[in-house]
C-alpha cells in the first residue's frame, strides 16, 4: 500500500500519519455471503483468483484512476468476473512471460462493493492482462457512473482524504 503524508481526519479529528493511496479486499463481495463452513466445501481461492461452485470464476486487478499533480495513480483493488473460458485462458498463461500479449481484453462483471460511491456491484468492465506479477488492469465501461467518470478524469488529493475520512469511520477492508 502506497502512503503520502499525514493529514488531520474530519471524521475522528485526530492525526492519521497516513493517507492511504490504495484499498482493497481479499475476496468478491459473493465470497462473503457464503457462510463460513460452506466456504470449506464450495470456495476456492487464493490471492488473485476465486471460484465458486465450479461456475462463478474471479480474478483481482486494479481499478486506477489518475491523481492531479501525482505520478502514480489511486487504487482500488477489486474482484471482477470471468466466464470459464477466459478464467481458464488466465490460468494457462498465467506464468508465462509476455502473458498481456497471449490474452485479449476480456469481459467482467465488477465483483466488489466499494463504499464512498453509489453501488459498483456489476458494473460493466474490461480486464487487460499486464505482466507476470501485475494484477490485471480493470477499465470500467464509460458510463455516468461517479466510479468510471473518476477513472477517465481523474481526482485530486482533497477526494482522496475524503475517501480517507469515510474508511476512518467504517473498517479499512470492506
Ligand atoms: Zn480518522
Amino acid at each position: 500500500m502506497n502512503n503520502i503524508k499525514g493529514y488531520i481526519c474530519s471524521c475522528c479529528g485526530k492525526y492519521h500519519d497516513k493517507l492511504p493511496m490504495s484499498y482493497g479486499n481479499q475476496a468478491p463481495y459473493h465470497w462473503y455471503q457464503i457462510s463460513l463452513e460452506e466456504k470449506e466445501t464450495r470456495c476456492e481461492i487464493n490471492s488473485d483468483i476465486c471460484v465458486i461452485d465450479d461456475r462463478y470464476f474471479f480474478i483481482r486487478g486494479c481499478i486506477e484512476i489518475p491523481v492531479a499533480g501525482m505520478l502514480e495513480p489511486f487504487i482500488w483493488d477489486v474482484w471482477v468476473s470471468l466466464n470459464e473460458s477466459n478464467i481458464k485462458k488466465t490460468i494457462e498463461v498465467w506464468d508465462i512471460k509476455g502473458r498481456e500479449e497471449k490474452v485479449k481484453p476480456m469481459f467482467g462483471w465488477l465483483s466488489t462493493s466499494i463504499p464512498c460511491y453509489p453501488e459498483t456491484l456489476n458494473l460493466k468492465t474490461m480486464v487487460h492482462m499486464r505482466r507476470v506479477g501485475v494484477r490485471p488492469f480493470i477499465e470500467l465501461e464509460p458510463t455516468e457512473h461517479p466510479l468510471s467518470v473518476e477513472q477517465r478524469k481523474g481526482i485530486t488529493m482533497d477526494r482522496i482524504k475524503q475517501i480517507a475520512e469515510q474508511f476512518c469511520s467504517e473498517s479499512r477492508s470492506f
